[in-house]
């Protein structure tokens, strides 16, 4: 019997039967090693009783209020809490179900704060090329990744795009020994020529994730970033979805370039999968001009602030808390990257490896002196998930179409934050094995 899940009419998935640790179990009794925490999302690991024990025992106080008519305890209480750990000068959370909600929603902030200052004419959003939002019309108007892009060109919102900090392949850079800033310098020329009194908002995600596994951008890129807006008022927007909440080994990663923005969007691991749930964090500057003008947001889910998610998401803190999640990932990152650095000595088809913490991108190459890409007929990304699958781990990568163009062919790793050495070892040694069989 074909299956009624229509995502994909051309993959038959695998059943699941249950999750534990780091480990999918299938239906036919096969177990996966999830080395990419399920999209990024799963931090605390799969199948915490601890959550379900904590459901059971209070949740069932209320489940759901409209967060127009009532405010709730596990609203308040895990704002306070993820404030708590963000950096200075953030004030306000607002939580949505999603990582593309939380984007909307921090474009619409955006847009509002600068009405309410009386600067209409503030509309134009600035984001980066190879870049990833969400699939929503808006989010994905502003990602910068073309194959997405395309089936729905004729809807999406224009967006200027700059140049994204990828030293391997940048072309101001990449012969030069290192970044040399010009993509900096072109997020302001684009500015001054579409003219700044029009600009509301750049986008960012903080090391760029998905389109392009782990651009790390040089300590002082967010410095200037932050210098920029500020000199045309224009709001600098950090997306953390993928890469905020510990993932990096702090609680968010721009805490690495000791720079605030005046929003930081979140989903993924502050549910770590066990509710639907996503925030934007408003830093003080944004938060004052809501409290002192109209005092209203003109904007809401029906499940904004739904309850039982932000439950849930206080059980995720706790645990993470208690189990120093927001910083082990740096630890055990440093032992992923570290087995990856490795792996390259011993393999050509391995260009470069990046990112930060329990997120390592690694991209591949035909020739590595030439960083020439493989043709896209190859399909080596999907061979080499398919492969890795075979072996019962999953990483990401391998979205057909996906990983071609400017950026050529690459993998994620990005297992929960309770991976151990040894499960890392498991995957490393996959990837291995595999690039071995690719040669
Ligand atoms: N932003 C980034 C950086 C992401 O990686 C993602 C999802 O992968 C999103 C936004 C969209 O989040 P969601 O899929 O929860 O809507």
């Amino acid at each position: 019997m074909s299956s009624v899940f229509a995502r994909d009419y051309a993959a038959e998935l695998p059943m699941v039967d249950h999750a534990s640790g780091v480990y999918i179990h299938g239906a036919d009794g096969r177990a996966y090693l999830d080395g990419m925490g399920s999209a990024g999302v799963i931090g605390i690991g799969h199948g915490r009783t601890e959550i379900y024990d904590a459901l059971a025992s209070q949740g069932s106080k209320v489940s759901y209020v409209y967060t127009a008519s009532f405010n709730h305890p596990w609203q308040e209480s895990l704002g306070r809490s993820i404030l708590s750990v963000a950096p200075e000068g953030m004030s306000a959370v607002y939580f949505v179900s999603g990582g593309s909600e939380a984007n909307e929603t921090a474009l619409k902030l955006a847009r509002q704060y600068h009405v309410e200052r009386g600067q209409p004419q503030r509309h134009r959003m600035l984001a980066r090329w190879q870049s990833y939002h969400g699939v929503t019309i808006a989010t994905l108007s502003l990602s910068g990744r073309t194959s997405w892009r395309a089936p729905y060109d004729p809807y999406l919102l224009p967006v200027l795009h700059v140049a994204p900090p990828y030293e391997y392949r940048c072309s101001y850079c990449r012969d030069s020994g290192g970044c040399t800033m010009d993509c900096v310098d072109e997020l302001e020329r684009t500015i001054l020529l579409a003219g700044p009194e029009t600009i509301s908002c750049f986008f960012a995600e903080t090391i760029v994730g998905t389109t392009a596994s782990g651009l790390v951008p040089k300590p002082e890129y967010y410095r200037r970033v932050r210098e920029i807006c500020d000199r045309y008022g224009i709001l600098f927007i950090a997306d953390e979805v993928l890469m905020g909440y510990g993932r990096t080994g702090r609680p968010f990663a721009i805490d690495d370039w000791g720079v605030l923005p005046d929003m930081i969007t979140c989903g993924k691991a502050i549910g770590s999968g066990y509710a639907p749930l996503g925030a934007v964090l408003v830093n003080e500057k944004v938060t004052s001009v809501f409290r002192e003008g109209r005092k209203r947001f003109v904007h809401g889910f029906t499940y904004s602030g739904h309850a039982l998610s932000c439950f849930v998401g206080q059980q995720v803190f706790d645990i993470m808390q208690r189990e120093d999640l927001f910083s082990r990932p740096g630890v055990m990152g440093a032992y992923l990257h570290g087995r990856l650095n490795d792996l390259q000595q011993r393999h050509a088809l391995i260009g470069d490896v990046r990112g930060r913490g329990l997120y390592a991108g690694v991209e591949f190459v035909a020739d590595r002196g030439s960083r020439e890409p493989f043709a896209p007929e190859r399909n080596f990304t999907g061979r080499l998930v398919a492969m890795m699958r075979d072996r019962g781990v999953i990483v990401g990568g391998g979205v057909p179409g996906a990983n071609f163009g400017r950026g050529g062919d690459h993998i994620q790793i990005t297992p929960p934050y309770i991976v151990s050495e040894a499960e890392i070892d498991v995957i490393v040694d996959a990837l291995d094995d595999v690039l071995t069989l690719l040669s």
